[in-house]
């Protein structure tokens, strides 16, 4: 595994730095022939804590935004599946060297399209499925969840030939504690009336939790939350408008809403109810009793996803963070097809109502052949957003 390099060193763009090695690490995967198994899993129901623990080498599948890509996955698919899980087969059949270097897949059934299309995958290499209760605050779904654990523990000692003790498992609880903390307090500077990072910024930083070993991923976050919270928030002009993304998976390599929103459209998105933005780093797992149990308890408990029941859990966390952060507006994007936040919408939209925040639902794919159709939409949501917020500055001046 490559050394901490410096990013962020003096006069050196830190998130830059930070991409270099994300790069480096992603090589690293695929040129490593150290006999250290290759792991890919689908899903933030997949606990990175135990596949660290395993001693595998592992990597979040989740590249996505490339119609190229996408047009290969559908050889295999129906036209209804999202573009999120065609980029996936895609890029199995497609043969991107991050994922022909896997030898094991592991698959959460966060939702039935993930699971269908975990059985074509299998055609590639090897893919486990772990079952996920939805009803999480019953006992049963608990011990369910932790049987899983326990089968997917066996399941890593069978493909390493290691056993995987309870010290490591708490050890690497303790790890992805403090890695979940800094990135939450890396995302919190965005609080600030000038965030001191774009939304997509945000995200790109993020894809190092899925890629770089967590030991030197530390670090780098540490030492990235320091410069970004020394550097000048002072406000000057008018202050941007703010905005949560909530919704479908937003991808790695799919930037097209944020360039809309933050490139063409100057406004800021500070906060993500979706599962590659904050949200994942929301909760932290206990530190003391059965590490196992924490572990499955702990995945569990984190900011739901809409595949959890009831729905009113996730459009409710998803508020609270939007009032937490200020946010003058919510954009809920959802891909075509996505059989989760597709059907969700109604309730979201409700809730978002309810608490009084703005909304707007765009409903989306990998194609540039609605951008001119989505950037009228939001262009009009953007325009009345801010003549609400003039007002209410004007009000909050003259108060
Ligand atoms: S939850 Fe939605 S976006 Fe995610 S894999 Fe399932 S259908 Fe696709």
């Amino acid at each position: 595994m490559t050394q901490p390099s410096n990013p962020g060193g003096k006069g050196e763009d830190p998130l830059a730095a930070l991409q270099a090695v994300i790069a480096r690490e992603k090589q690293a995967f695929i040129d490593a022939k150290d006999g250290r198994k290759k792991i890919g899993y689908l899903c933030n129901y997949a606990p990175q804590e135990l596949f660290n623990a395993a001693g595998v080498r592992h990597v979040r599948l989740f590249k996505g935004g490339d119609t190229d890509v996408v047009s290969i996955g559908e050889r295999f698919t129906q036209s209804v599946f999202c573009d999120f899980t065609k980029a996936c087969l895609g890029s199995f059949s497609g043969n991107d060297p991050l994922y022909k270097a896997l030898d094991r897949v592991y698959a959460a059934h966060s939702c039935n399209t993930i699971k269908r299309v975990s059985e074509i995958i299998n055609q590639f290499v090897p893919v486990k499925l772990l079952s996920l209760p939805k009803l999480r605050a019953l006992q049963s779904s608990r011990d369910f969840f932790h049987e899983e654990f326990i089968d997917l523990r066996k399941d890593l000692e069978k493909l390493t030939g290691n056993k995987i003790t309870d010290e490591a498992i708490q050890e690497n609880i303790v790890l992805y504690n403090k890695l979940r903390h800094i990135l939450k307090k890396i995302s919190e500077l965005r609080k600030r009336a000038n965030p001191p990072i774009t939304g997509a910024e945000y995200l790109d930083l993020v894809t190092g939790f899925y890629y770089i070993d967590p030991k030197l991923a530390l670090p780098l976050y540490e030492d990235l939350y320091a410069k970004l919270a020394a550097k000048e928030s002072a406000l000057t002009g008018e202050r941007p408008l703010r905005l949560m993304m909530a919704g479908s998976v937003v991808a790695d390599g799919d930037r097209r809403m944020l360039d809309i929103l933050e490139g063409e459209l100057g406004s800021r998105v500070v906060v993500e109810a979706h599962c590659t933005g904050v949200r994942p780093f929301l909760h932290s797992l206990r530190e003391n009793g059965d590490p196992l149990r924490a572990l499955s308890d702990g995945y569990l408990d984190q900011a739901p996803c809409a595949k959890m029941r009831p729905l009113s859990d996730s459009s409710e966390s998803a508020g609270r963070l939007a009032q937490e952060y200020s946010v003058d507006g919510i954009i809920y994007v959802y891909l075509k097809f996505c059989i989760c936040y597709g059907v969700g919408t109604k309730e979201f939209m409700t809730h978002f109502q309810k608490i009084g925040i703005p909304a707007l639902e765009v409903s989306s794919d990998y194609s540039e052949s609605d951008h001119g159709q989505i950037k009228t939409r939001v262009e009009a949501f953007i325009e009345m957003l801010n003549e609400r917020k003039d007002n209410l500055d004007e009000q909050y001046i003259g108060a």
